[in-house]
Formats: C-alpha cells, structure tokens, sequence
C-alpha cells in the first residue's frame, strides 16, 4: 500500500532512513518547517533552513524515489524571540510562493504565550493572502487547552475550517477537533503522545473522516516508520484495506493539495530514480554505483 508521511523532519534523518521508508511504501513526505533543538540567533539562518527545504532536502528525497513536500512558517517556539521573530515572519511570503509548498506551518501554541499568539494570528493572515492551508501545532503540556485555544483562534480568524490541519491530537482532544471541522493529525512515538494501539481505538471509535497519522520524526528518540508500522496495526485489528488507504493516503493528499502544490495523479506516477542526478554539483553517493530505474 502506498503512503504518505505528513508530518516528518528529514533534515535530521538518514538517508537508511529514506531508503527504509521507501521499501515500506511511503511515496512522499510533508516536512514541516520548525525548531532546530536550540534557538536560532538570526533571520540568515531560517533562510537557508528554508532553502533546505525546498532544495537539497527535495533533491536528496527524490534519490530514494520520495517526492517531498514542505510547509514554512516560523515555529511556534521561536515566534517568543524578538526581534527576530517578526523578521522571519517579513520573510515568509517569499517561501510560501516557492513549488513544493504545501502549507503555512508548523504554528500555533508551544507555551501559549502573548508572543506566539501573535505569530499564530500573523501566519493565519498570511495563508490567507497565499492561498495556503495551514497545520498547527499543538502544546505537549496543557494540551486540552492548548487545541481549544488553538481552534478558538482559527473561528476567530474566520479561517475556513477545512483548510486547517490539528497536528498532535490525543484522546483528550480528538473529539473537540473533529467537532470544529478541521482535520485531525497524530503523532504515533515511541512510548509517548500516541502509540499504534491506541491509534487504532480511535479509529474505530471514531471513523478514518479527517484523521491523518505522521510519525513526527526529527533529531529526537522517533520512527520514521511509523506510518507503515501503524497500517500494518490497523490490518491486524481487523480495519478495512480501503480506510486504511484513506488514512495513510487519501486524507493527507486531499488536505495538502488545495495548496494547488500536489496532485493525486502525479502522486500515483511512480518517479523514476537515477543517483547520477547532481544537486548544485552534490550528490547523496559516496561512490556507490548510482541506482537508476524504479
Ligand atoms: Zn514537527
């Protein structure tokens, strides 16, 4: 079965990791812009972050046959450093033009403060002169308040529900999201926020309508497959193959393509791939034989 990962940090992932994701079945990957683990000191190195994303991280997915996608925003984390936060934020609407860019994101609430409430608002303002759907974050701590907060806002801003995507979601939250009409993301972990078991209640409690699943992996202790580890879960407890695919693929392609950025069709079309491909003279080969085909 073919998938797609919604929610994943390539840039601190390895390239076993694209080749182990591709042997899985994952055809492509969202990447969402976010935090580095450290704060960044100014706006030049966002700026060529977002030139990773849109160039090297997409050319060194494309050598394992992974089409890869984006979102940009500034993270809600770092949106509580000023100045640079309203510098990043300037810089914005020059990325969210760039092919590739499927969303504003990640934005929303880390510790719910005055500061990222204002970059919420800004980014929301933003998707909406760019056209864009937007994936927001939300807080691991206080998250029940935290994702009404978050929903309270996107009413507020008159944002049409259906272009918003509630990453992170639990028990505690899902039913709230779902109510609101935006989608319902979730981030299946190694032993915390959710697992595959508890991914699977929830599906049969409440349907596959809106609900996406992403493994969230970055430079932290995550699994990159846990897309294709929490299908395979969903087969052994018994859901139907065609509301599994509307899970792992159907849903997010619908989600992410109103950005005009990606398409079922071209989606289906398995890319081609050939390691002899340069990327401004750089290669993802140390002197391996480059792999050409499928
Ligand atoms: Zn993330």
């Amino acid at each position: 079965m073919r998938m797609i990962d919604p929610h994943i940090h390539m840039t601190s992932r390895t390239t076993d990791d694209y080749a182990a994701m591709a042997a899985a079945g994952i055809a492509a990957v969202v990447e969402p812009a976010f935090w580095l683990g450290q704060p960044r000191t100014r706006v030049g190195t966002f700026e060529d972050y977002f030139l990773s994303l849109i160039g090297w991280e997409r050319f060194r997915a494309s050598q394992f046959g992974i089409r890869h996608f984006c979102t940009i925003a500034l993270n809600p984390k770092e949106a509580n450093q000023q100045p640079l936060a309203d510098e990043v934020i300037a810089l914005l609407p020059r990325y969210l033009e760039k092919d590739g860019v499927v969303a504003v994101g990640e934005i929303g609430y880390d510790d719910v403060t005055a500061a990222e409430e204002k970059a919420f608002e800004r980014q929301i303002a933003l998707a909406r002169e760019h056209d864009l759907p937007v994936l927001v974050h939300t807080p691991h701590r206080d998250k029940k308040r935290g994702t009404e907060r978050s929903l309270d806002l996107v009413r507020a801003a008159g944002f049409p529900v259906e272009r918003v995507l509630i990453d992170h979601n639990n028990e505690e939250t899902l039913p709230g999201v779902l109510d609101s009409g935006c989608w319902a993301g979730h981030s299946i972990y190694p032993n915390t926020k959710m697992d595959e078991q508890r991914m699977v209640a929830l599906v049969k409690k409440f349907g596959v309508e809106r609900i996406i699943i992403n493994s969230a992996a970055d430079w932290g202790v995550s699994d990159p497959l846990k897309v294709p580890k929490t299908a395979a879960a969903f087969r052994d407890a018994g859901i139907a193959a065609t509301d599994i695919e509307i899970v792992v693929w159907r849903n997010p392609i619908a989600f992410f393509s109103t950005s005009g950025r990606m398409d079922l069709r071209d989606l289906e079309a398995q890319p081609g791939i050939d390691q002899r491909e340069l990327w401004e003279g750089n290669s993802v080969l140390r002197g391996q034989a480059p792999r050409v085909g499928r």
